[in-house]
């Protein structure tokens, strides 16, 4: 993805990352290629503007960081502000207190919206134990209707449908209905698209919208269509009300102003990236990461994660006072997990370790990211009261927190174990070093 922008900021970083000093005239002369860049990406004008102010004033008043070269820092800036326009962190699905959740798709014809829900409710059914029903709710188009079949059948999945005489707003009513009736606990609701955005479509998915009180409202977006794709976000949220953004076509040659413009356009989170034609071609979005893989450069971008982990030895120091009091919280253990996965994919970055290559089998170990991603559920499930004293998790807050992270009571129950185990260890851990002087825990 994003060849053409990915190649010419490589080419503009390549020249400042080796220098030792960077001037003004430097940054200055940098940004006016970064600018250009992000220009021909199609990125939007004034998201252009703001990012080039943002990293200019980051570069020369550059926050110092120790462990790397002035040229890295500004490279490390441009990496971290291009994350930040893409949206911080990804946010999970919300799914109802009372099931059926509802999952509208929203977006222009060609998009991607039958193929995203088919992904979708495969990855939810896998993820998190879901039994979905996929609605057809795009009537204009018979074809439309014959392809959710298909991909329903691929799935092994229910497909809700009432031919192409009946009324969208109706049949999204009956399949909610329907799945109450089936106990599928997730409908999805695949929506009809329009070359352009026209008000007829925009009323119809009010309708749709005011009669089954959707949970999610997903936009999906296309991104090859570049900046174009940021006004016709900003249209649907603003008619419709948009809860999340899907970007598909990701794993083309696309320039990028899709991405780039979007989160800051609509203030909505892309939250799915779309990577292929395949049912499982669906991937939760990521900014950092894709910010590093459109810079390329993993030698500095190895450099900055290290530098990072230097500046986080505070925090660790913090943490181990929290570990000697006992005053570790679930909260704690949440920002911990985070960090890890910040860092990528873990069985890559096992692969990376040094001495790695040796170990027979390491291709095929697979580190189960998808238990993280649920424990992490399960802690955003949690009241501040529960996080920070999970001793008053009782039967019923467990129920509640299962149901409203989509996980089981038994997943729970592991989870407060495992937390309560690893405080004990800590306890012990800090009474030892205690016992031996002032001999520093390596964390
Ligand atoms: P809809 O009109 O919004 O429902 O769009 P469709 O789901 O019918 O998709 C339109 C075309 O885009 C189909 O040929 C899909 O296979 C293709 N498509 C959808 N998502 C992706 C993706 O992430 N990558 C690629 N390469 N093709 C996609
Ligand atoms: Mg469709």
């Amino acid at each position: 993805a994003f060849e053409g922008l990915g190649e010419r900021l490589q080419q503009t970083l390549q020249k400042i990352k080796g220098k030792g000093k960077v001037t003004e005239a430097d940054v200055k002369e940098m940004m006016r290629e970064v600018r250009f860049a992000l220009i021909e990406a199609d990125v939007n004008l004034k998201v252009v503007k703001e990012f080039v102010k943002k990293v200019s004033e980051r570069a020369v008043g550059s926050d110092v960081m120790q462990s790397l070269t002035p040229g890295q820092q500004v490279v490390k800036i441009v990496r971290d502000e291009l994350a930040e326009l893409m949206g911080g962190e990804t946010e999970a699905i919300t799914f109802a207190k009372k099931p059926p959740t509802v999952i509208m798709m929203v977006g222009l014809q060609g998009a991607g919206k039958t193929t995203t829900t088919g992904k979708l409710a495969n990855l939810i059914r896998k993820k998190y134990n879901r039994k979905p029903l996929l609605a057809a709710a795009d009537v204009y188009r018979p074809a439309a209707i014959q392809q959710l079949e298909t991909i329903g059948k691929q799935l092994g999945m229910p497909v809700f449908q009432l031919g192409t005489e009946a009324d969208p707003v109706d049949i999204a009513k009956q399949a909610v209905a329907k799945a109450k009736e089936d106990h599928n606990d997730v409908v999805f609701i695949d929506t009809a698209g329009r070359l352009q955005i026209d008000e007829d479509l925009m009323q119809e998915l009010r309708n749709i919208h005011d009669a089954v009180k959707p949970d999610e409202v997903y936009l999906v977006v296309d991104a090859m269509t570049g900046q174009v794709a940021a006004n016709v976000a900003e249209t649907f949220d603003q008619q419709v009300g948009v809860t999340g953004v899907v970007l598909t076509k990701l794993d083309g040659d696309t320039r990028g102003g899709a991405a780039l413009s979007i989160r800051s356009v609509t203030g909505k989170p892309i939250k799915f990236a779309g990577m292929g034609e395949k049912l499982d071609a669906l991937e939760p979005f990521h900014p950092e990461r894709m910010a590093s893989r459109i810079l390329g450069m993993g030698d500095v971008m190895s450099l900055i994660e290290k530098a990072q982990t230097n500046v986080d030895e505070e925090k660790a120091k913090e943490l181990e006072q929290k570990f000697r009091d006992q005053s570790f919280t679930f909260d704690d253990f949440l920002e911990q997990l985070e960090q890890v996965k910040k860092m990528g994919p873990l069985d890559e970055i096992l692969k990376m370790l040094p001495g790695a290559g040796k170990i027979k089998g390491i291709d095929n170990v697979k580190v189960d990211e998808k238990q993280m991603d649920r424990v992490e559920a399960v802690i955003k499930s949690m009241t501040i009261a529960e996080k920070s004293k999970p001793e008053i998790i009782n039967s019923s807050r467990k129920k509640r927190i299962a149901r409203g992270s989509g996980t089981s009571i038994q997943e729970v129950n592991r989870l407060l174990k495992q937390f309560d185990e690893m405080r004990k260890m800590m306890k012990q851990m800090s009474n030892m070093q205690q016992g031996k002087g002032k001999r520093k825990m390596k964390m």
